[in-house]
């Protein structure tokens, strides 16, 4: 999606709301709870032939608190994706 192909229906109409306001507002209405204080924005790309979304977080540090402070689903014993390339 990023590289601007919808990867539903192949078009390369696909538009991104990085730059629009408010995304980490007071209505958090562009975000997602990372923990009990922590909100991080989301940067969506849309496909306008089909209306595909695809969000992103916005902020690399958010993506660090996440790693820190969420549940990994990769689990101890199928732990070999690392190394692999
Ligand atoms: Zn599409």
């Amino acid at each position: 999606m990023k590289n601007g192909t919808c990867p539903k229906c192949g078009s390369e109409s696909i538009y991104c709301g990085d730059k629009i306001p408010l995304k980490n507002g007071p209505f958090g209405s562009n975000s997602i709870p990372v923990s009990i204080l922590s909100m991080a924005a989301l940067d969506n790309y849309v496909c306008t032939d089909c209306g595909y979304i695809e969000s992103y977080i916005a902020e690399k540090d958010k993506l660090k608190e996440i790693v820190e402070s969420w549940r990994s689903l990769r689990t101890t014993e199928t732990n070999d994706e690392t190394g692999s390339e």
